[in-house]
């Protein structure tokens, strides 16, 4: 990989994780523990919860993408960095720039549903 294609990469990789921070805080403010004495009617009750859930599980998702992404900068400049770790190929760059922490090519990818 040229210097210019690892400093395009550290550039996306800086913006996808200031992105990811403002969304992690954003998701953080909307997750309240919900009393469980609260005055609200059951349903009203339940579709919160729901909610809760569903804001969760997105937290759970930004917050792993946000590691994985911390994970590839610290290791941008390793050898080994934007080759795939089954077949030891390059990574395709266009797949590096849309997702900077992949660590399979697009092909061992699809084989193994990743
Ligand atoms: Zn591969």
């Amino acid at each position: 990989m040229t210097k210019e294609a690892k400093k395009r990469l550290a550039m996306t990789i800086e913006r996808d994780l200031s992105s990811l921070q403002r969304e992690l805080q954003a998701l953080a403010l909307q997750l309240q523990p919900i009393a469980p004495d609260c005055s609200l009617g059951d349903l009203l009750r339940s579709e919160m919860m729901q909610e809760q859930e569903v804001l969760n599980a997105a937290y759970i998702e930004a917050n792993k993408r946000y590691n994985r992404l911390l994970y590839a900068q610290g290791h941008l400049d390793d050898e080994a960095f934007g080759h795939c770790i089954e077949c030891d190929e390059p990574i395709a760059f266009e797949r590096l720039l849309l997702v900077p922490e992949s660590k399979y090519c697009v092909r061992c990818a699809t084989e193994n549903n990743l």
